[in-house]
């Protein structure tokens, strides 16, 4: 079943790729029974210093979907995407509470290797992060710390033709991954990723810091990606989640009047409905650019 066309009445819509997307993203009953969920968020609560960042999140995300994190900044995007992977684990005043389950097991039991965790669960952040190494050895990395045994150059080849990167730097493995521009760096950062076949690739606002065609190029790369790789990303750009998601969750910062502030998941759809008919008002208010 897929839903009829979206009759898109909101303006900051108008580009066309975004209306195609849109008016082909599945219905919720076809991705419900075709999805199986690699995450179920259940009540879920981040917290520094015992003061709650973002509370109370439930939602699920669904294997081979791109799920887009939006709202405006400090809402707690990064701390709920970090909590993914035990990113969060690194900080020593944060901690989660609530049911975050990982194909169906517990991803904070006590018996779980938050190592492991991160292999599985890969993580691509803002600014792209090579090692001070060559392109090769980038990508070699994870594999030679894993021991995995096999033949690294036939690794590395796959992960770089993966992440579209293969045919720009084939002939200069061994310079160091300095002499890529942002956009080669970020596709070498993902590349990094999947070298070590993870099943999840989360993405902290993986383009901010790239130009039109280098984001462009990693929107086309999430796309393909998509059916072997789930990705959850976090990202500003309303046109980007609108592009390239199929769920979106809309968090936004709801202030006590005592002041204090604390992330809360407002709605979580598939991106069609978020973007053209969302059921909450702030919601609106946000994707129409009228707050945040
Ligand atoms: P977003 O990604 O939506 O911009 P963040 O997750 O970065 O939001 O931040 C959510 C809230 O948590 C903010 O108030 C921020 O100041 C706070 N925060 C983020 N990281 C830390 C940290 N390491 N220690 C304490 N507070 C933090």
């Amino acid at each position: 079943m897929t839903t009829p066309p979206v009759n898109l009445k909101i303006s900051t819509l108008s580009d066309p790729s975004v209306a195609a997307h849109l008016s082909e993203n599945r219905g919720p009953a076809e991705s419900e029974l075709t999805h199986p969920p690699v995450f179920e968020l259940k009540g879920v609560t981040v917290s520094y210093n015992d003061n709650p960042a973002i509370s109370d999140v439930s939602f699920s995300v669904k294997v081979g979907e791109v799920t887009a994190l939006i709202g405006p900044s400090g809402c707690g995007k990064s701390t709920l995407l970090r909590s993914f992977n035990r990113m969060n684990d690194l900080i020593s005043t944060a901690s989660v509470t609530g049911s975050l389950q990982y194909h169906g097991a517990d991803l904070y039991a006590s018996k779980v290797d938050p190592v492991e965790v991160r292999r599985r669960i890969g993580m691509v952040f803002q600014k792209p992060n090579p090692f001070p190494k060559s392109i090769y050895d980038n990508i070699a990395f994870g594999p030679q710390l894993e021991k995995r045994r096999g033949n690294y150059s036939e690794v590395v080849e796959r992960a770089l033709t993966r992440a579209a990167l293969w045919d720009e730097v084939k002939d200069k493995l061994k310079e160091s991954a300095f002499t890529l521009s942002g956009g080669q760096q970020q596709r070498l950062c993902i590349a990094r990723c999947l070298a070590t076949n993870p099943d999840v690739i989360l993405m902290d606002e993986p383009c901010s810091a790239l130009d039109p065609i280098a984001t462009s190029r990693i929107e086309d790369l999430m796309s393909e990606l998509k059916s072997e790789v789930t990705i959850v990303i976090v990202t500003h750009n309303m046109q980007q989640a609108s592009r390239i998601s199929d769920k979106t969750a809309f968090i936004t910062t709801d202030v006590s009047e005592g002041g204090s502030r604390v992330g809360r998941l407002v709605e979580f759809d598939i991106t069609s409905k978020i973007f053209t008919n969302p059921t909450d008002s702030r919601t609106e208010g946000y994707v129409t650019g009228r707050f945040g």
